[in-house]
C-alpha cells in the first residue's frame, strides 16, 4: 500500500502555519510500513487542489488530506475531491446531526454554509470528530483508490488518525504491523550506523535509525498476517542489534514514550538504590530530569545546586584544598562532590556535574565543553570526563544527560565508556 499525504491551506504555503500534520501523519504511516514517496502542500486554490489530486491519485492508493473542511468558501477539499471522482455532494443526516450537537454543545448558532461540513459524496464513510464539528471522511475515488480526509486543526486530526483512520489501514492492508523502538545512549549515530548498516536494507523487518541530541533511536518494523508472526519476524533482528550495541541501549519498548530518566528510575527501583545529584553546571536539570518520571519519589532523595565555588564545600563537603589544588573543573572535585551529597542525604548513590558551559570561561587547559561527572556509591568512586560541544544549552543537556545514564549504568552495574578513578577508590 502506498500512501500520500497532500496538506491543503494557503496559510502552510505562507510559512504562517508550521505543517505539523504532515509530520505527523508521515511518522504514523511509517511506524504502520505504509509507504510514502511524496509529499505535497497546496494552497487554498481549486484548479491547483484538482491538479495535486489528480497526480497523488496517479501514483498512491490511499491519499490523505488535511485542512479545507471547515465551512468558509476557501474550505474546498471535499468539493473538489468530489469533482475529480465524478460525484456530487450530498447532505448526510448523521453528520448533519454529528454538526448540529457539536454547535449545542459550544452554544453557538449554526448557520446555512455550516451545513457544508455534513455533506460528502454517496459513497463516502465518515469519521467522527469527538473534537471540533467537521466530520473527516473515508472517500472511494474508484480503482480501489481512496481519498481520507482530515480536519486542520492538530487537535481534532491526530486523535481521528489514531482511532479511526489507523484500524482501517490496517483492515485495508490485511496485515498486522509489530514495532520496537530501541533506545540508545552513549554511542553516535555513525558508529550506530557502522554497526547495524547491513540491516539497514531488509524490507520485512525493516529498521530505521533517527536521531536527537545525544541520542540515536531505531524503530524496527516487521509485517505478517498475525502479531505472533510479526514478533517471530522481529526478534532475531532485536536479537543482533543488542549482541552488536550491548549497553548503550537503554530500552527496547513497544512505543516511543521511553527516556533516558525513565530507564535510570526503573535501574534504581529494580537495585534498591536512592539516588541523589549534586549540580554545578547543570543547575538542577539532573534531578528535575529525574523527577520528571512518575513515580521517581521512591528513588530519588534530592539534589543539591552547587554553582557558585564555595557553595560546593558549604553544601557538599568539598575540601577547598582539593579546590584549590586540583581546580573547580576537575575529577577530583566531582568525585568530592558525588561522595559529599551522598554522605550528606545518606543515599545508596550520587552523581555529579562540574564543567565550564560557556560562552565564556575556557581557558586553553578547560575548555569551553570541559565536563567532570562524579559518581560515589558505597563501593566505588570514580569521574567521568567529557570533552563536549555547542552552545551552553547542548553543553548542559548533555551533561545532565550523561549524569542520568551514569546512574543508570551503576545501577546495572555496567561500566561506563570512560572512567577516571578516583583518589578515594577503595
Ligand atoms: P482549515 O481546516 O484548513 O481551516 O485549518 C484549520 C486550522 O488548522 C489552520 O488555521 C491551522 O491552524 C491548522 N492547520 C491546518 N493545516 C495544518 C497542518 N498541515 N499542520 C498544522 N496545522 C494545520
Ligand atoms: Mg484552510
Amino acid at each position: 500500500m502506498i500512501a500520500e499525504i497532500l496538506c491543503v491551506g494557503t496559510e502552510l504555503l505562507m510559512g504562517q502555519v508550521l505543517n505539523t500534520n504532515a509530520q505527523f501523519l508521515s511518522r504514523r504511516l511509517s511506524a504502520l510500513g505504509v509507504s510514502q514517496y511524496h509529499q505535497t502542500v497546496v494552497g487554498d486554490n481549486a484548479d491547483r487542489l484538482e491538479a495535486a489530486y489528480r497526480l497523488a491519485l496517479s501514483r498512491a492508493d490511499v491519499v490523505i488530506t488535511s485542512g479545507g473542511l471547515g465551512p468558509t468558501v476557501d474550505d474546498i477539499t471535499k468539493r473538489v475531491a468530489a469533482k475529480v471522482a465524478g460525484k456530487e455532494l450530498v447532505i448526510f443526516p448523521e453528520a448533519e446531526e454529528m454538526v448540529r450537537s457539536r454547535f449545542r454543545q459550544y452554544h453557538r448558532d449554526m448557520t446555512q454554509n455550516n451545513l457544508s461540513q455534513a455533506m460528502f459524496t454517496p459513497d463516502t464513510t465518515l469519521l467522527l470528530n469527538p473534537n471540533g464539528t467537521a466530520p473527516g471522511a473515508i472517500v472511494p475515488m474508484g480503482g480501489g483508490k481512496v481519498v481520507i480526509h482530515l480536519p486542520g486543526p492538530p487537535v481534532e486530526l491526530q486523535p481521528m488518525f489514531i482511532d479511526q483512520v489507523e484500524p482501517y489501514l490496517h483492515r485495508r492492508s490485511g496485515r498486522v504491523l509489530v514495532s520496537r523502538y530501541i533506545r540508545i545512549f552513549g554511542m553516535g549515530e555513525a558508529e550506530v550506523d557502522s554497526r547495524l548498516s547491513d540491516l539497514e536494507t531488509g524490507g520485512n523487518p525493516t529498521l530505521s535509525p533517527y536521531c536527537s541530541l545525544g541520542e540515536v533511536q531505531l524503530r524496527a518494523t516487521a509485517g505478517a498476517k498475525t502479531k505472533e508472526e510479526a514478533e517471530a519476524l522481529l526478534q532475531p533482528l532485536l536479537d543482533t542489534v543488542k549482541e552488536r550495541l550491548g549497553s548503550v541501549i537503554y530500552a527496547i519498548e513497544e512505543d516511543d514514550a521511553g527516556s533516558l530518566a525513565k530507564s535510570a528510575v526503573e535501574a534504581l527501583k529494580a537495585r534498591g538504590w536512592t539516588c541523589a545529584a549534586c549540580e554545578s553546571l547543570t543547575g538542577g536539570m539532573i534531578a528535575a530530569n529525574l523527577v520528571d518520571i512518575p513515580g521517581s519519589s521512591s528513588v530519588v532523595r534530592g539534589g543539591l545546586v552547587t554553582y557558585q565555588t564555595d557553595t560546593k564545600t558549604l553544601l557538599a563537603d568539598v575540601p577547598a584544598e582539593v579546590i584549590a589544588l586540583k581546580g573547580v573543573v576537575s575529577a577530583e572535585v566531582a568525585i568530592a562532590m558525588a561522595e559529599g551529597t551522598r554522605r550528606r542525604l545518606g543515599t545508596d548513590i550520587a552523581v555529579s556535574a562540574t564543567g565550564v558551559a560557556g560562552p565564556d570561561g575556557g581557558t586553553p587547559e578547560c575548555p569551553v565543553g570541559t565536563v567532570f561527572l562524579g559518581v560515589s556509591t558505597v563501593d566505588r568512586r570514580y569521574a567521568i570526563p567529557l570533552a563536549l560541544t555547542g552552545n551552553r544549552s547542548r553543553i548542559r543537556t548533555l551533561a545532565m544527560k550523561n549524569a542520568v545514564n551514569a546512574l543508570r549504568l551503576e545501577a546495572l552495574g555496567l561500566e561506563p565508556a570512560t572512567i577516571r578513578e578516583g583518589n578515594a577508590h577503595k
